[in-house]
């Protein structure tokens, strides 16, 4: 199979990457499920979603072509377009995923150590923890004050910012260090990040601990108690850019999943003559689990569809589950490229590749298929038609061969609900690292197959 710089006429290609200079803005300004949905919530604004709440305080009635948006925590959001047909016939929905995995401040996070203060961390995640050292990193996050007061916390972007990281041992003295398994080179207790070293004149202990509050105090008015209600995040410092010397690839903190995130916000927006009700849902925790109030397995989705059915007919509970067992996903979230790197870990046939297209995956899971959602293959039939009549480039892969690892996703949540549900995303290098790639044509082929499904998925 070939790739999608084959097919690209010079338009396709102009066409694709400026919609990739969209996605790095993206990614370089969202770099936390939080500024994720203050960024996905303005986008939508911006082209006419109305919020739910407001709606259903005014008890304003829905109608075919209406946009609705509804966030929850702060973390997740989904957006909804109504459609010409009843809800009752089902949704198609778009679900991916806006956390990323990076290193989360402990409650207590602050201390001083012979003259150097460390922010103590607890990763998130599944992570490599020695590819999280020596590199710059940025700080990015909320302070709630007793008073309910929110600060924002965004260090280490600009170009006139500081950034903090954390320190590796030297090659010279790391004789023990380099002969532990890749899981023990670096351990968890100790991602501790430096942030200082400069003591207030005249204190006797702790002074240079003294000195960051005093300027945390001085520029966000916290205290150090206020870390307790905090939620800052270590991130990989610096924006999304170009990758290879051709500029055909983007390497960026958290592809996994925003480059699902974006590309399915991108095409809720821009797909026309919408029959049945397009979705996009954007939740939290997915590396987690997808538990709590802003991941997957949570009541949000469920409740916000009942109050959507609410606006726009008489609210039933049967109507509602039969809106859920009519729907249709994509469960959008990146899938593993081929490394040339690490051949072995793939079984040719079944691999996705950079460049050849949106990937679907008919199930994940390990083992023997182990917690996978398996995608019936009438749904991908109905899949392979709409992506051929559209022209999107598709391919189908495995996450590795088998017995190899494995992964899941949101897919089985939703199916759970009765659904016809399939993995679709984008093939990704470096999966889980501070800094990923993948391939620009890909990540439009995912653009345009996402808006071929909202339009065309009967
Ligand atoms: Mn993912
Ligand atoms: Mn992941």
């Amino acid at each position: 199979m070939k790739t999608v710089w084959e097919k690209y006429t010079e338009l396709d290609m102009s066409n694709c990457f400026t919609f990739n200079d969209g996605y790095k803005k993206y990614i370089s300004d969202c770099k936390t499920e939080r500024e994720c949905v203050w960024e996905s919530e303005r986008i939508a604004k911006e082209n006419g979603f109305k919020d739910l709440k407001d709606l259903i305080k005014s008890n304003t009635k829905l109608k075919a072509g209406d946009k609705v948006y509804a966030t929850n925590m702060d973390k997740n959001i989904c957006l909804f377009v109504i459609g010409t047909k009843p809800l009752e016939n089902g949704m198609n929905i778009l679900g991916a995923h806006i956390d990323s995995p990076r290193l989360d401040l402990k409650q207590k996070p602050l201390y001083e150590d012979n003259g150097l203060v460390l922010f103590d961390t607890h990763y998130y995640g599944g992570v490599k923890k020695y590819q999280w050292v020596a590199t710059p990193m940025a700080l990015h996050g909320v302070v709630f004050k007793k008073d309910g007061t929110r600060v924002v916390i965004n260090i280490g972007e600009k170009d006139s910012d500081p950034v903090v990281g954390i320190s590796d041992l030297l090659i010279h003295l790391s004789g023990d260090q380099m002969a532990k398994t890749g899981a023990k080179v670096v351990e968890g207790e100790d991602l501790n990040v430096l942030i200082g070293s400069i003591p207030t004149k005249g204190e006797e202990k702790d002074a240079v601990k003294h000195a960051i509050l005093a300027m945390f105090k001085e520029q966000y008015n916290i205290e150090e108690d206020d870390f307790i209600s905090a939620e800052i995040e270590v991130v990989p410092a610096g924006a999304a850019r170009d990758y290879g010397l051709d500029r055909s690839m983007v390497v960026g903190y958290g592809h996994d999943d925003r480059v699902c995130a974006y590309t399915s916000l991108k095409a809720i927006i821009d797909a026309k003559d919408i029959e049945r009700t397009s979705v996009c849902i954007l939740v939290d925790k997915e590396e987690v689990g997808s538990m709590g109030g802003s991941g997957m397995q949570s009541k949000f989705f469920e409740n916000t569809v009942a109050e959507l059915l609410a606006l726009t007919s008489d609210y039933s509970e049967l109507v509602l589950r039969r809106i859920f067992q009519n729907s249709k996903m994509l469960s959008s979230d990146v899938s593993a490229g081929f490394d040339p790197n690490y051949p072995s870990v793939n079984e040719m046939k079944n691999t996705a590749f950079l460049g050849k297209g949106i990937c679907f995956n008919k199930y994940t899971g390990s083992r023997g298929k182990g917690g996978c959602n398996d995608a019936n293959p009438e749904f991908i039939a109905q899949l392979r038609d709409v992506m051929d009549n559209s022209d999107v480039q598709f391919q189908t892969s495995e996450l590795g061969r088998v017995d190899q690892g494995g992964g899941g996703t949101i897919a089985y949540i939703l199916a759970n609900m009765n659904m016809e549900v399939i993995d679709a995303g984008i093939a990704v290098q470096n999966m889980h690292a501070p800094w990923e790639v993948v391939s620009k044509g890909d990540v439009y082929e995912a653009y345009r197959g996402y808006v071929a499904f909202l339009e065309k998925i009967k």
